[in-house]
């Protein structure tokens, strides 16, 4: 396609997903709904409780999160549910960053209905994740996560180095991302024709912008395999466990964690 790494500047590529996301702030999350038929809350659900934020020994140590590119706060409200009315852990703050305004206000937006407490350990950050700012000091975050964002970097080795100089020492990179269903031909099959076929329809129909929505679907097929992008986390300096992830629904999306040494 056009968007292929092989034709566009990292500066085009970064404007195009500027575009994509403005564009579909709004409508983001009934279209998440609608095109993964609800199971990205499960997905969600899973990443933050295999996470278990806030689960500190002694209980109650301060934790510092960063969510990046964490649009409108699905994974950072879970972990705030999480850490402080599951754990008990009041001491929990998460930083929700992305390089889209636009999806950041509506974040800002869904935040007013937390209760007061989470309200109070959140904060919101515009930010590159390939270039964090100055205010996220080096060794100094518990947990980085990114939900569905790394493959819209730009330059995902330098974002991957920068989580990896923002992490403490023992700290936990985390990536929830769609990923490759190879080990199982007749579900890859059914997918690729939802993903090809529906899911710019559907962008069509109840966003009126089926063009972000047929990047969104090449952008995950241009993504590295679970191997590949297992290697790179370890490139950037990280140790994984095992194999360095885990397949959710058959590889439609994996987790990937890694932890600084
Ligand atoms: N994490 C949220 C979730 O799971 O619902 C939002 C995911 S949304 C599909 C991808 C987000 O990545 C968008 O909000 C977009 O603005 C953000 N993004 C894209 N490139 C980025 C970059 N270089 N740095 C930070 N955020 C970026």
């Amino acid at each position: 396609t056009h968007f292929g790494y092989e034709t566009v500047t990292e500066s085009e590529k970064q404007q195009r997903v500027a575009g994509v996301f403005s564009s579909v702030a709004e409508s983001y999350d009934k279209m998440n709904d609608l095109m993964s038929l609800g199971v990205h809350r499960l997905w969600k659900d899973y990443f933050v409780s295999s996470l278990n934020p806030g689960a500190t020994n002694p209980i109650g140590r301060p934790q510092q999160i960063l969510d990046v590119a964490g649009g409108t706060g699905d994974i950072a409200f879970r972990m705030l549910q999480r850490a402080h009315n599951l754990n008990g852990n009041p001491n929990v703050h998460v930083t929700i960053s992305d390089i889209n305004p636009s999806m950041l206000a509506v974040g800002r937006q869904r935040s007013l209905a937390l209760p007061a407490s989470h309200q109070s350990s959140l904060s919101f950050l515009e930010a590159n994740a390939e270039v964090l700012p100055p205010s996220i000091k080096d060794n100094s975050l518990d947990l980085y996560t990114v939900a569905f964002g790394i493959r819209n970097f730009s330059n995902i080795p330098a974002a991957l180095r920068e989580a990896h100089r923002v992490l403490k020492p023992g700290g936990v990179f985390a990536c929830l991302e769609f990923s490759k269903v190879d080990k199982f031909p007749l579900l890859n099959a059914v997918y690729k024709q939802w993903s090809f076929s529906a899911i710019p329809l559907i962008g069509q129909l109840v966003a009126a912008d089926r063009d972000s929505y047929q990047y969104l679907v090449e952008s995950i097929e241009r993504f590295p395999s679970q191997e590949e992008f297992r290697d790179m986390i370890v490139d950037a300096g990280f140790a994984v466990a095992g194999e360095g992830y885990e397949d959710l629904t058959g590889g439609i999306a994996a987790i990937h964690r890694g932890i600084k040494p």
